[in-house]
């Protein structure tokens, strides 16, 4: 990065963490743009950081008797297939990937190319099909990220949303990949009652950020960005309520990192502080409402914005690991028509 780049990015960052209010951040940014301001970050700080872990001895739904966790991969980077996959492994952890149909395969050269949009992702190696249907078989779950990851799907025509949502789910299928979860690039279009129709059309859920936990009942988000009861799509005004089944709420560990200039002792404690947060809403055996949905993107020691080192991404792991957490995959989630809440299905 250019000395000019490096002091932009320093001040688009002190930018982000201090003006009031929330507040588009500039840089290219591939999961989450909108980030709380600091007032609100550090309500959503969860000061319960005790690391014991409750009696893990099976279960699902709302009787859930340990902690859980979610993880997620956005971008479809090669670096998430060679050097994360492995220590998923290691654990026997599922997670889930959202694949960017037309990246598939590119090279880093070619995603250098002027016909790709200008993200994080820019110019960085892609997995292959190989490589995501690898991925799939072994037990991953493959959502879908659109087309071309573009950031305008509130200004985009019919078609162009067709072939950007429902294209990029029929894409995947034609690689034998079938997928019910899409993810908005820049969390783009999830608010919008035109794009959430068309999500809805193709997908049974989406998810969007950015918050520290998702709450299966939608019902315990700071007020400042949802006063919801249950996770209904639409609010009695016809808008599009902050979380919902379209709009599952996933916390953007790299955009953390970034906001805060946390060094990795930093990071691995606000990590232990998010993922034990639910202690304060769940009640082991008998009630879950609340779970991180961790978001990574790169894995690999490249240095850049939105990559996490191989071996931090391994002690964040062993973490989850050795503390007893359940790593569920995404593919378990169930809606609940008449509570209008999530749920995770038996296993
Ligand atoms: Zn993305």
């Amino acid at each position: 990065m250019s000395r000019t780049a490096v002091v932009l990015t320093a001040l688009t960052l002190i930018l982000a963490v201090f003006l009031p209010g929330t507040m588009l951040l500039v840089t290219a940014e591939p999961t989450v743009h909108r980030v709380p301001n600091s007032k609100a970050i550090s309500q959503n700080f969860i000061t319960n950081t005790n690391s014991g872990s409750f009696s893990s001895n099976g279960g699902v739904g709302r009787g859930f008797s340990t902690r859980i966790a979610l993880i997620n991969f956005d971008d479809g980077y090669k670096s998430q297939f060679t050097n994360a996959k492995p220590v998923l492994d290691k654990y026997g952890f599922k997670a889930t990937f959202f694949i960017v149909c037309n990246f598939v395969g590119k090279s880093a050269k070619q995603m250098n190319s002027t016909s790709i949009v200008n993200f994080a992702g820019k110019g960085v190696e892609q997995m292959t099909w190989t490589d995501v249907l690898a991925l799939y078989k072994q037990g991953e779950m493959i959502g879908s990220h659109t087309m071309n990851h573009l950031r305008n799907m509130t200004n985009m025509s019919d078609s162009e949303l067709n072939y950007e949502i429902g294209g990029s789910k029929q894409c995947l299928v034609n690689h034998g990949i079938p997928t019910t979860t899409f993810a908005y690039p820049f969390e783009n279009g999830k608010d919008n009652v035109t794009v959430v129709k068309k999500v809805s059309q193709d997908y049974t859920y989406a998810r969007s950020g950015n918050y520290p936990l998702m709450f299966l009942s939608c019902d315990h988000f700071s007020k400042k960005y949802s006063r919801q009861a249950d996770c209904r799509t639409y609010l009695p005004s016809g808008k599009i309520s902050y979380a919902n089944r379209y709009s599952i709420v996933g916390w953007s560990h790299d955009y953390d990192r970034i906001a805060y200039f946390y060094n990795d002792k930093q990071m691995l404690n606000r990590f232990i502080q998010v993922v034990s947060g639910q202690d304060k809403y769940n009640r082991p055996g008998q009630s879950l409402d609340a779970i991180p949905i961790i978001v990574y993107h790169r894995i690999d020691n490249s240095g850049a914005q939105y990559s996490t080192t191989v071996s931090f991404f391994a002690e964040e792991m062993k973490y989850l690991h050795d503390n007893g957490f359940k790593v569920i995959n995404m593919a378990a989630l169930v809606y609940n028509n008449v509570t209008n809440s999530l749920n995770f299905k038996n296993s």
